[in-house]
């Protein structure tokens, strides 16, 4: 082999060697950023002035002891076990610190967009814990900060995560306030929120009905949409005055503000909009753990999982220290809140709102390995993320000035339009290659997601075809010869070459800081730290090169170290959003066929390739000169197909990455006692589809009598709206099929079933509208959930959201239909009407979901392998025509 390599192979080889042996060290570096390796957690033992990892935990230990969804006993434990340990603050408390403890029940009624759908809420009979600690000489009038996080938990998840520890941060919080010796100087308010699950219901009532809610000048929501890691800032706002201060306080900063322009695009919705958007216009601040999401709404969100750390290559995101830096994060911001004088209460906000800061826009804000923040204004980020593009259209003419004139400013220029559609085409590529190999994957391989339990696979694949991508075209460059007159110019033609290369790839990031800004969002400084770390490699590129009069590996060397801390920064980022992506994908939603199949692995093939590009596009210009060799080539390529060889060896799943299965047992049912009909019905919500579940689930197959022929052009369709229930989750799902089940297990169970009738006679007003008076009995359901009526036909009006109807829905063209959620208490009807517009009927459909699952669906879901995780639940429909 090696008497094949030419010398300049060699040095290539060498080099490539150089750039892994930099680029591992980096990735090390930020792995262990991310698994929290720098912060220590405090024992139990602790100073108590200190805020405790240990503390906290022993909190999620209790909370976690029972399911604390709505519905069920352990929500109510909770909230009792909360408000005792508020109330033993109270106790301990010196005569100079208020706590005032509430527990507060919350009823109410709204609309609501949620996941781009309107839906409308009634509830009644939720439970908040609220708790203010304040200085002994309050002033009802003060200005305080509020702290959000809900205690109730997801459908069939333990929620350690989310959100037993942002509880357990705020109640070591609470102690640390009260036994710290500090006084805040405003009041703060804890809100242990017992409704967020059941789409924010519990803010809601909050910001509806609490007495204290015009009080509050800043608020802080506390989520985790995973189970630890980072606690990313994922939006800041109404202006850019909370992150100015997460800026100035936090002790460990994780924030981006181009998360602000992503979060959007993920489907799922945080109490923040009710504070800082719906119900409120309160500065505020979401601060989400964002790893771990294979957790997320399972049943393996449990207590070990914040604790021991397992095997990195299972990327278990079990991380010590990550509740230590959050509650560190948070009491230091909340002592910023309280000190600054920027808060205001609405009123004083209102008074001020038309000349004061809120009007200031987005801020640009990011940490760096979460060592530190760096922050600035819109204002600024427009005059410094416009200096790239300015230096790039002035460098020809200065270049043509340097070389006394010899060179023409617009042959400069083309060659450097030339050298920046170069690098265009280089990382478009390095997008592209990893696509067409995932593609390529699964006509191979039996399954989707083949990366999702392993990401190093993903890595492993798409890495190395992702950098043939970005330096093939430096491979076909001499067939473009540059526009510059080479004969009359000092420097040589491969120097001219490098100049428009170089010149070309800072032009390019340049253009996209400039669209990023023109586009108004808050990114954008990625792509400027890039431009602004080109220059002084640039610099002491050149330098070497003089000093030692020809191109050297030395001096490319040289080119690559100022550009380290600019790469280490993308590998943080884009290995942080890598990890975010592939988890996200098992939970995304199965898009139908046939090209569903495809949308995640085609994801997370391209961001990877979309990682690569940026993280090592800033050396290509220069070091491809090195690289982009044949045998280079030829080798990663081969990285790239073992590796693709290897994947085939691998389950998508394990128990540290759960499938996502959601198990339905559908009971339709009339009058008040009576069944017509049974089913289970199965969904998933990733890419491999039931089949694929089926066939790896074998005992459960068996069970159901699947046979090996199964297929969905034969199998029972399970229907939407049968999925109602879970209205709009459901919409998340394709391809759900349905068994036939027996129900005498529910009929031991249960006597009454859900039923809703008329209590009084219809009323016909002078516009002939109808009015039907309703009356809505749960049955004697044990664990009700949540109840939701889908109310089509001439519907004018009603007595929810304050006669408000919200937008109808509507499927496949058929006609208007109303979503109505009612939850809490289940023990008393409901008593309502409906209003018709005409004499046409009302039609109402009714499912109803109770956490109760017979013993007969109890062990078909025990059948389930381990690497699957399954959400169970019965639902009772019924319809009625009014
Ligand atoms: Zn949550």
């Amino acid at each position: 082999m090696a008497s094949m390599l030419s010398s300049r192979d060699v040095s290539g080889f060498k080099f490539l060697f150089f750039i892994a042996i930099m680029y591992a060290i980096i990735s090390l570096l930020v792995h262990s950023v991310l698994h929290m390796k720098f912060i220590k957690p405090l024992s139990i033992d602790a100073p108590l002035d200190r805020f405790s990892e240990a503390r906290a935990i022993h909190h999620v230990a209790v909370l976690t002891k029972d399911g604390r969804q709505e519905g069920r006993p352990g929500l109510r434990k909770a909230a009792v076990y909360i408000k005792e340990q508020l109330e033993m603050l109270k106790e301990r408390a010196e005569s100079n610190i208020r706590v005032e403890v509430e527990e507060t029940t919350i009823n109410g009624s709204f609309n609501m967009i949620f996941l781009g759908h309107s839906i409308s809420f009634a509830y009644r009979d939720h439970i908040n814990i609220v708790a203010r600690i304040s200085s002994a000489d309050l002033q009802e009038t003060d200005p305080s900060v509020l702290i959000n996080g809900h205690f109730d938990g997801p459908l069939g998840s333990p929620g350690a995560g989310d959100c037993g520890s942002c509880v357990a941060s705020m109640l070591e919080l609470a102690r640390v306030t009260v036994e710290s010796g500090w006084i805040p100087p405003r009041p703060l308010i804890f809100l242990f929120n017992g409704a967020e699950e059941l789409f924010m219901l519990g803010s809601h009532g909050f910001m509806k009905t609490h007495k204290w809610r015009d009080s509050i000048g800043a608020s802080i929501n506390v989520e985790a949409s995973g189970t630890a890691g980072p606690d990313l800032v994922c939006q800041s706002g109404p202006g850019s005055w909370p992150s100015e201060v997460y800026a100035e306080s936090a002790v460990y900063p994780m924030a981006h503000s181009a998360a602000q322009d992503i979060f959007p695009l993920i489907p799922g919705d945080t109490d923040y909009r009710i504070f800082s958007q719906d119900h409120g216009n309160i500065p505020s601040l979401d601060i989400i753990f964002l790893l771990g999401g294979y957790y997320y709404h399972t049943s393996y969100d449990t207590l070990d999982k914040l604790l021991a750390s397992s095997d990195a290559f299972e990327c278990t995101h079990t991380r010590p220290g990550s509740l230590q830096a959050r509650g560190d994060n948070l009491l230091s911001i909340l002592k910023a809140f309280t000190n600054s004088s920027k808060l205001q209460s609405a009123r004083e906000r209102e008074s001020k709102a038309v000349t004061s800061d809120y009007k200031d826009e987005r801020a640009v804000f990011f940490d760096y390995l979460s060592w530190f923040l760096i922050f600035y204004s819109r204002r600024v980020a427009v005059v410094l993320h416009s200096i790239p593009i300015i230096i790039f259209f002035v460098m020809p003419f200065l270049l043509h000035f340097w070389d006394s004139r010899s060179r023409s400013c617009f042959a400069i220029f083309y060659d450097f339009v030339k050298g920046m559609l170069f690098h265009a085409a280089g990382i478009m590529l390095a997008i592209i290659f990893p696509i067409i190999l995932s593609i390529l994957q699964l006509f191979i391989s039996n399954y989707a997601l083949i990366w999702f339990a392993h990401p190093y696979l993903a890595f492993l694949m798409f890495i190395p075809c992702s950098l043939v991508g970005l330096l093939i075209p430096r491979t076909v460059w001499d067939c473009f010869p540059l526009s510059q007159d080479v004969s009359v110019i000092k420097k040589s033609e491969e120097a001219l070459a490098e100049e428009a290369r170089f010149w070309g790839a800072f032009g390019f990031y340049a253009c996209l800081t400039s669209a990023y800004l023109v586009a108004g969002l808050s990114g954008g400084f990625l792509t400027f730290s890039v431009s602004a770390s080109m220059l002084p490699a640039w610099i002491f590129y050149s330098l070497s090169i003089k000093s030692s009069d020809h191109q050297s590996l030395r001096s490319a060397v040289f080119y690559v170290i100022p550009l380290i801390p600019c790469l280490a920064y993308s590998v943080y980022f884009g290995g942080f959003l890598t990890q975010f992506v592939i988890e996200k994908m098992g939970m995304m939603g199965t898009v139908p066929p046939p090209y569903g199949y495809y949308v995640p692995d085609v994801v997370v093939a391209a961001t990877v390739g979309v990682v690569t590009g940026w993280c090592v596009g800033p050396l290509i210009p220069v070091c491809s000169h090195w690289l982009a060799r044949f045998s280079i080539l030829q080798l990663l390529l081969h990285v790239s197909v073992l590796a693709l060889a290897l994947s085939s060896q691998f389950f998508p799943y394990s128990n540290a990455a759960p499938k996502r299965v959601v198990f339905q047992h559908t009971l339709v049912t009339t009058d008040v006692n009576r069944i017509v009909d049974s089913s289970y019905e199965f969904s998933v919500v990733d890419s491999n589809s039931l089949l694929f579940l089926f066939k790896y689930a074998p005992e459960v197959a068996k069970e159901l009598h699947i046979g090996q022929e199964l297929s969905f052009e034969t199998a029972n369709m399970s229907h939407r709206e049968t999925w109602m229930g879970i209205f709009p989750v459901s919409l998340l799902f394709s391809q759900s099929l349905k068994f036939p089940a027996r129900s005498d297990g529910i009929l031991k169970r249960y006597r009454y079933f859900p039923h809703l009738s008329n209590y009084k006679p219809h009323t016909v007003s002078i516009d002939k509208s109808r009015r039907v008076y309703l009356e809505f009995y749960l049955g004697d359901l044990k664990e009700v959930w949540v109840a939701v009526l889908n109310i089509t036909g001439p519907l004018s009006s009603w007595s929810f959201a304050d006669n408000m109807l919200p937008a109808p829905e509507t499927v496949d063209g058929g006609p208007p239909s109303y979503i109505l959620r009612l939850s809490g208490n289940s023990q008393r009807n409901w008593t309502f009407w409906l209003e018709a517009s005409s004499s046409d009927y009302l039609r109402v459909e009714v499912a109803v979901v109770d956490q109760v699952i017979d013993d007969e669906a109890k062990r078909l879901k025990g059948l389930f392998p381990e690497w699957a995780d399954v959400i169970a639940y019965s639902s009772f429909m019924s319809s009625y025509i009014f």
